[in-house]
């Protein structure tokens, strides 16, 4: 007996009646997870060492588990998150030798990109390229005003990514993406830098001291202050390895 499944043809559809529905954009929602747990580590709410959980992150999240999965995945290649496979994930934690070489890394990175796009580009193309870095700083500033960490370093990553890829070289470009050579001191960013209008202030401004002497196109100079910029750090997480209590912040320390 015919139950008319033959006879409902493709046409009687609801669906076949309406323009296609938009596609679920996949890679949206996992980068969405992405950014929601970097946040977090940005702003201290993951903290180096910090084990997570997949279904614990999926339900707080109100997502699946796999573009959790998916962003964990790329967490890891970036450094952020250590997975060991029988004993769980956790966010990843480095020590002071660690960041330091972390820092050198950057350092040596950041020094072929200044070379090369000094080479590449010419007075005008430099002149755009450092207008358009102090577009950014302006934007730290607000960012500062409005005590937004996470815009601030959003917008530190920024100016360090324009100032590799004003190198034109693909591959420094990629290495400085796949090495997350960038990203890997945010779990500690905010133990160093408390997230004060002041201390944001101040991290725009160094940005204001860099620009000011990368605008004079003078190779040494400007690798100097490069070098500077990134490694001042190194003194700073000196300083913090001191420190008996790790989550005490720098400031704090200076202050106290
Ligand atoms: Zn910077």
């Amino acid at each position: 007996m015919n139950l008319g499944k033959t006879e409902r043809s493709e046409s009687s559809s609801p669906l076949s009646n309406i323009r296609p529905l938009e596609k679920i954009d996949r890679s949206s929602l996992r980068d969405q997870v992405l950014t929601s747990i970097r946040n977090a580590i940005i702003t201290g709410k993951l903290k180096a060492s910090d084990k997570i959980s997949e279904v614990e992150l999926s339900e707080q999240l109100g997502v699946s588990r796999t573009p959790v999965r998916e962003a964990i995945r790329t967490l890891e290649l970036h450094g952020f998150i250590e997975v060991h496979p029988k004993n769980g994930t956790y966010i990843a934690s480095f020590d002071s030798e660690e960041l330091q070489d972390g820092l050198h890394v950057r350092v040596a990175l950041e020094e072929l990109a200044l070379k090369q796009a000094l080479q590449r580009m010419n007075l005008s193309e430099w002149q755009r390229h450092c207008d358009h870095l102090e577009r950014l700083i302006q934007s730290m500033f607000a960012a500062a005003d409005e005590l937004d960490p996470v815009s601030d370093i959003e917008l530190d990553m920024e100016f360090h990514t324009l100032m590799m890829d004003a190198a034109q070289n693909r591959i420094l470009s990629r290495s400085w993406k796949l090495s997350g050579a960038s990203n890997f001191i945010w779990s500690l960013e905010h133990v160093l830098y408390p997230h004060t209008k002041n201390e944001l202030s101040e991290h725009a401004n160094r940005h204001v001291s860099l620009l000011e002497v990368l605008r004079g196109r003078k190779l040494e100079a400007c690798l100097d202050a490069l070098r500077h910029h990134i490694l001042r750090k190194i003194n700073d997480i000196q300083i913090l390895g001191a420190e008996p209590d790790p989550q005490k912040t720098l400031h704090e320390k200076n202050s106290a």
